[in-house]
């Protein structure tokens, strides 16, 4: 801990989502007298919680992946996470519906791979061979691409060139599902493809070796926070007030200006100034309030979503905390999302409901149904038609696949859409993650954390480096308070 005798160094960090304070409290804890600048009149950006007539819900994150990163964050902070939120591992993870049956993801990949013999007829030994060879290459890419800020030093090309070899050239230039042929399993296929959304990204674009991103889920195993994801936002928050953070709430930034070595950021006829900025704001957004031009028409941006929060007077028995329901021509619903720029007519439906581990989410024999599927970042496509339409789609395609009538059965209904997404959170366009990562190229050129022209400019959370969920929004935090401590020491 560096302790600044004399002076307490004064920083603004601008957005208070899960990157946001993660870099806040590190900072703070380390000397610096931190404010954080929030537009909204709550914490947590996209890991918000509505609570309504008796029903509560997460508005964004529901599965919980990596917690080890957020004991790492409270430890470094002097803390105990168990003082400021429990989770539990899951075991099943994600109830998966196919053609004509469902599976169950286990947080145990052996009980997986029994799964997927007994129900899916593919032979233990081919996916536990599959997925070890997957585990081999995440675990230099944790090394090199997650844990640290990117340095193309010694240590990155040494590790980076062992990664090359285990993964071999091929599949850095071939794409995930033309891999996952190598299961002669469409069902399993399917199921493995589905990691390429976790980055917003088609599985038939995106490099094969983004194959790994299923060992977090698969083999780290997928966590329950008690209280559901909102318990996460709650408890960086009280970390950061009991560091002493300070937050500013309905402050909303609208234009940011570096002079004379100072940034002088803008809201609302309020001024503020400081020699570091932290920007919290999605990266394209921030380059808006810099008033910096690029071509908006050849971004590669990753998915966005619609969310109907629906209060449902049901009480489900055949469906579990997250489910998955596949839309039949799976190459098909990309082709619509990446392709045409539209809603998906056939989407995949993927339903999370706490109310299964939290009783207090639903009034009595209800339950809180987040329902989601994937759409472009299009803010065009959210009509009222196409809401109606996809709502009437999602009813008939449960009622098909999973047996239960929702017709007559919700009580409540909120939507999240593209658009409000980007009002909400000001997601560029609504995309979830910044940049997609259909192509090796948009991953090397993965936004970085520090700024490519303003020394003391540093972004942080999900839409720049090392990538977009929470964990490695709350990592891109941790890189950017550490880098900036380093930096102060040396002056
Ligand atoms: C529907 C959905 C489902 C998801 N599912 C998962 C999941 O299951 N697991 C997972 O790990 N991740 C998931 N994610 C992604 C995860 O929520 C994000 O990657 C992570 O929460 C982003 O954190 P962040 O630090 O980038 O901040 P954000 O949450 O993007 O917050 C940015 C903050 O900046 C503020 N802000 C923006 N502009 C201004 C301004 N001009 N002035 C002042 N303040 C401003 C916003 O109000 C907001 O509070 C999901 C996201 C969504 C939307």
């Amino acid at each position: 801990m560096y302790i600044f005798a004399t002076l307490k160094m004064k920083i603004f960090l601008v957005g208070s989502g899960i990157g946001g304070m993660s870099c806040a409290a590190t900072l703070a804890y380390n000397g610096f007298d931190v404010t954080i600048i929030e537009q909204n009149d709550y914490f947590g950006g996209k890991a918000h919680r509505i609570s309504e007539y008796g029903f509560q819900f997460d508005t964004g994150p529901c599965l919980l992946t990596y917690p080890d990163w957020f004991d790492e964050l409270f430890i470094s902070c002097g803390k105990n996470v168990k003082d400021y939120f429990q989770y539990q591992r899951l075991d099943p993870i994600t109830r998966y519906f196919l053609s004509d049956q469902h599976v169950d993801v286990s947080s145990d990949i052996n009980q997986t791979a029994k799964n997927f013999e007994e129900k899916l007829g593919l032979k233990k030994v081919v996916f536990l061979n599959y997925i070890k060879r997957w585990i081999r290459i995440y675990d230099i890419s944790e090394k090199i691409f997650l844990i640290n800020e990117l340095k193309f030093n010694f240590f990155f090309f040494k590790n980076a060139l062992d990664w090359i070899f285990k993964a071999g050239v091929v599949n850095i230039f071939s794409s995930m599902a033309h891999y996952n042929k190598v299961l002669k399993n469409k069902s399993v296929e399917k199921i493995m493809n589905r990691f390429a959304t976790y980055t917003g990204s088609s599985p038939y674009r995106t490099p094969a070796f983004m194959n790994q991103l299923a060992i977090v889920e698969m083999v780290k195993g997928g966590f329950y926070p008690n209280d559901g994801i909102h318990s996460i936002s709650k408890a960086l928050y009280r970390l950061c007030e009991d560091l002493g953070v300070k937050f500013q709430f309905n402050t909303k930034i609208d234009s940011i200006i570096f002079k004379n070595n100072l940034f002088k950021f803008y809201s609302n006829g309020e001024v503020f100034t400081s020699n570091y900025l932290i920007s919290n704001i999605d990266y394209y957004k921030t380059q808006i309030l810099l008033d910096r031009k690029f071509n908006r028409k050849s971004l590669k941006l990753s998915t966005s979503a619609i969310v109907f929060y629906w209060g449902v007077k049901i009480n489900s028995s055949n469906l579990k905390l997250h489910n998955i329901i596949f839309s039949e021509d799976y190459k098909n619903e990309f082709s619509q999302i990446f392709d045409n720029n539209l809603i998906p007519n056939d989407p995949t439906i993927y339903i999370n409901i706490t109310s299964k581990f939290d009783k207090n989410h639903a009034p009595e024999n209800c339950e809180n149904w987040f329902v989601m599927i994937n759409t472009p970042p299009n803010l065009d496509i959210v009509t009222e038609k196409n809401i109606n339409k996809t709502r009437k789609f999602i009813i008939s395609k449960i009622s098909d696949k999973v047996g239960i009538d929702l017709e007559g059965s919700i009580i409540f209904e909120k939507i999240l859409t593209p658009k409000t997404l980007e009002n909400k959170t000001g997601s560029f366009n609504g995309s979830l993650y910044g940049d997609n990562q259909n192509s090796l190229i948009s991953i090397i050129k993965r936004k970085k954390n520090k700024d490519h022209k303003l020394k003391k400019l540093y972004y942080v959370g999900g839409t720049v480096h090392p990538g977009g969920g929470m964990p490695l929004a709350l990592r891109s935090g941790m890189n950017v308070a550490k880098n900036i401590i380093n930096e102060i020491k040396y002056i």
